[in-house]
């Protein structure tokens, strides 16, 4: 259910203080501590997982659709042009805290952030072997 050494999991059980914007059975949200722009919060379940592979179905449908409560909320009140959700699975896809949650990065016309990819067509073989091994169940 909770994690002794997760900082996420004091934040639920309110060892740790935070600004939280939202609240319901499974799920709750709170301001990010380094907002990447105005009104940037983080959408978590109460119960501890680790990410995305580890949660149950319930917290990840409970989790998401929390985030989209969230995301409507900051382009009516915020007046955001746009919003990102964003999730780390991993070390290597940015994580850093590991306990699952998806970022809600409002979007403003001329806020300062940019893709971290520079789009360019692939190689039409190398997309179809991916996709190859990723198609079916
Ligand atoms: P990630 O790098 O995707 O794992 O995101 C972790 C996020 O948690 C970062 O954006 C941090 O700024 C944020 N964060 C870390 N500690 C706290 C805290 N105590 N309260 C609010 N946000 C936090
Ligand atoms: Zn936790």
């Amino acid at each position: 259910m909770s994690d002794p050494d997760c900082i996420f999991c004091k934040i639920v059980a309110g060892e740790l203080p935070a600004t939280i914007v939202d609240e319901d059975e499974r799920t709750i949200a709170f301001m990010d501590i380094s907002p990447a722009t105005r009104g940037h919060a983080l959408v978590i379940p109460r119960v501890h997982s680790r990410d995305i592979f580890e949660a149950s179905e319930e917290d990840l449908q409970a989790t998401a659709l929390a985030a989209v409560r969230l995301a409507r909320r900051a382009k009516e009140r915020l007046d955001a042009d746009g919003v990102n959700l964003l999730n780390s699975a991993g070390r290597a896809a940015w994580q850093t805290v590991f306990h699952l949650h998806i970022h809600m990065i409002p979007r403003y016309r001329e806020d300062p952030l940019r893709l971290p990819w520079v789009p360019s067509p692939g190689d039409p073989e190398e997309i179809a072997a991916a996709a190859q091994e990723l198609a079916g169940g």
